[in-house]
């Protein structure tokens, strides 16, 4: 059986220990430690990283009584080893996993709800909860938790017996049996827990509730802590003072930028289709009463407005419409029709003669072709 040192402290950094065990494996070794200060991946917490007599450590398990330390090489057995946690990693996951418990417990207290479900991921942790919350709700428990963990609380750890135990009140995500280890945040979070936390709650820094959104039955958040949610603010203050630079507005107010801009925009673009409509309404007039085939190429038109143009056209004109609108670099985009025609063959050979491809109804056809202006002029002559 391994000695857990970080049930000692979970800031211990170092430590000397003997091996037990070595296996050959295809990647290194397992090593079983008589005592380790690496925690094993559990209880939602990934494990830790580190080195053994300089060797790295890429993986912890609990194997029953045993850890297991996934090791890149092999260390005979009764060496005298030093082990070396990450420690930046390591005290990054006991500040989530330490705010994780307290946001729990607040919206336990406040809604009732379970935490059903905790993942520490490498950006964000998650937490599903049973219940749903809204955007405004969780705002609220973001100051309320913050609040609190700015009054430094003293972090208790509990191994009460099965008589106190009854009369404890505390959060669980199952049925636990032999001993059981509270983490208590006093007056935040009480909760059966085997993983590592932060002494003070100070330690904790920053909470920040990124997102909540429908999960199964309740709603799932995202949330960071500590360095991470400082990164995540100082990254999205950058952000904004770019935007606010662009568009020339208070750092507070480029929503409001956004919104006028949107605007804008919108109102361009009706003005533009208002401008392109005229002026394909100019362009079919000048092309009225005429009974021979009409081959126009105009620059700068929508496929959409192709379209338009030839549909406007057929409609005053007997013969032959095609609207072509491109360049010889990127090809050309083409409408071909005629009133009550069938050019289902005309459209066959263009589409063979001018590397095209597109097609429609016999009497309209609308497609692309890749060739040249010249090429296009000498194929309807
Ligand atoms: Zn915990």
């Amino acid at each position: 059986m391994s000695v857990r040192l970080y049930y000692d402290s979970a800031y211990m950094r170092e430590f000397d220990a003997k091996v037990v065990k070595c296996t050959k494996t295809d990647k290194g070794a397992e090593i079983i430690l008589d005592k380790t200060a690496f925690y094993p991946e559990g209880g939602g917490q990934p494990c830790d990283c580190g080195t053994i007599n300089g060797i790295e450590v890429y993986d912890v398990q609990e194997k029953g009584e045993d850890v297991i330390h996934y090791t890149k090489a092999e260390l005979p057995e009764g060496t005298e080893v030093h082990g070396i946690i990450d420690w930046e990693r390591r005290f990054d996951l006991m500040v989530q996993h330490s705010g994780e418990h307290i946001v729990s417990g607040f919206i336990n207290a406040r809604f009732g709800y379970n935490n059903v479900g905790f993942h520490m991921g490498a950006d964000f942790i998650t937490v599903d909860l049973d219940g749903d919350i809204t955007k405004e709700e969780l705002k609220e428990i973001e100051i309320a938790v913050n609040d609190y963990i700015w009054q430094n609380h003293h972090v208790e750890v509990l191994l009460p017996t099965p008589e106190e135990l009854k009369e404890l009140k505390y959060r669980s995500k199952k049925e636990l049996e032999g001993e059981v280890r509270i983490i208590r945040f006093p007056g935040g979070d009480t909760c059966a827990c085997c993983g590592t936390h932060v002494d003070t709650t100070a330690e904790i820094g920053l909470v920040k509730l990124i997102s909540v959104q429908k999960f199964h039955e309740g709603v799932r958040i995202e949330m960071i802590c500590g360095k991470r949610a400082y990164e995540y603010c100082a990254k999205a203050v950058e952000e904004n003072s770019k935007i606010s630079n662009q568009l020339s507005a208070k750092v507070f107010e480029t929503s409001a930028a956004v919104d006028r801009l949107l605007n804008e925009n919108q109102q361009l673009k009706i003005k533009l289709s208002e401008t392109e409509n005229n002026m394909l309404g100019i362009i079919s007039e000048n092309y009225r009463g005429i009974s021979d085939k009409i081959i126009i190429n105009q620059p700068n038109l929508t496929p959409d407005n192709v379209r338009k143009l030839a549909a406007a056209l057929i409609e005053q004109n007997s013969g032959l419409v095609a609207v072509f609108s491109g360049d010889d670099e990127n090809g050309y985009k083409y409408a071909v029709a005629q009133k009550d025609g069938d050019l289902k063959q005309l459209v066959k050979d263009m589409n063979t003669a001018l590397n095209g491809r597109g097609g429609g109804k016999p009497f309209f056809a609308q497609g692309s072709v890749n060739a040249s202006a010249e090429d296009i002029k000498n194929f309807f002559k």
